[in-house]
This record gives structure tokens, C-alpha cells and sequence, in this order.
């Protein structure tokens, strides 16, 4: 039972920007998201089991539609939240506070919610595996090189 190493979720590892595969390895070159030129430049293979991070040309395209859906997602939460503690009214400009502090946060936060999106865009893609360390990666087959971090 020693060697039984416990079973990383998968939210931890999607949230903490961990390889699909093994949810070990960081998917991320630089730790600080917050590096603005770095935010998204990711190890070309998980540093853990091997995983290609990129599986084709234009992979992350998508992800466009995953970082909508997550700053809608956020704003929804900040609506409630904003509704329950401080309330809206026609009488006064409350719903605009929450508005503009609301893009506000979302403008902050933005380098988080691109990497979660990549995260979450390639866990959706690659499936863990717990045996990965016996089982050969799946290597990129549809990669054109020029066309790499071209999106
Ligand atoms: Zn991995």
C-alpha cells in the first residue's frame, strides 16, 4: 500500500494548471501568471509523464469561448453577491458601482481566467491517466512547427 500514491482531483490540478495526464506536471513555463509577455507560454510537454501540451495546429483556439463563458460565469457570481450584500436600486447608482467594479475584476484577473481556460481546454482533451508511468504518451501527430503560437 506504500507505493499507492494519492489520487490528485481534478479540479485541484485544472485550477493549480497541472498536465491532464498525470496531474503532476505544471502545464505552465512561469509560475507567476501575472508576467504579462509569459502569461500563456507553456511547456511544450508536461515536465512530469511527457504530455504534449499542443495537440494541433490552433488548439487553443477555443479557448476563447471557455474564457467567455468563465468571465460570464464570474460575473454572475458578482451579481448575486453584490445583490445579496449591498442590494440594487433605481433610486441610485448602485448597479453601475457594480458594473465598474465588476469589469474592473475581470480586467485583474484576466491572466488567471486565460490560463484556467487552457487548463480546462486541454483536460477536457486529454484524459488522466493513473498508470501513465506504464503506458506510452500519445505523441502530436497534427502539428505544423511554423504555425505554433501563432494564436
Ligand atoms: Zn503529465
Amino acid at each position: 500500500m506504500a507505493d499507492k500514491v494519492q489520487k490528485p482531483g481534478y479540479l485541484i490540478s485544472v485550477f493549480d494548471n497541472r498536465c491532464p495526464r498525470c496531474r503532476l506536471g505544471k502545464i505552465f513555463k512561469h509560475r507567476n501568471a501575472y508576467n504579462l509577455k509569459q502569461t500563456v507560454v507553456m511547456n511544450e510537454k508536461c515536465p512530469v509523464c511527457g504530455q504534449p501540451t499542443d495537440l494541433e495546429t490552433g488548439f487553443y483556439y477555443g479557448t476563447g469561448y471557455v474564457s467567455y463563458a468563465l468571465a460570464v460565469a464570474i460575473s454572475g457570481v458578482t451579481f448575486v453577491a453584490w445583490l445579496l450584500t449591498i442590494g440594487f436600486s433605481l433610486e441610485d447608482s448602485r448597479f453601475f458601482w457594480w458594473m465598474g467594479i465588476n469589469a474592473v475584476l475581470l480586467v485583474v484577473i484576466q491572466p488567471l481566467i486565460m490560463r484556467l481556460s487552457r487548463s480546462l481546454w486541454l483536460s477536457w482533451f486529454v484524459k488522466y491517466d493513473p498508470d501513465w508511468k506504464k503506458h506510452e504518451v500519445a505523441e502530436s501527430e497534427r502539428l505544423v512547427k511554423e504555425h505554433q503560437n501563432n494564436w
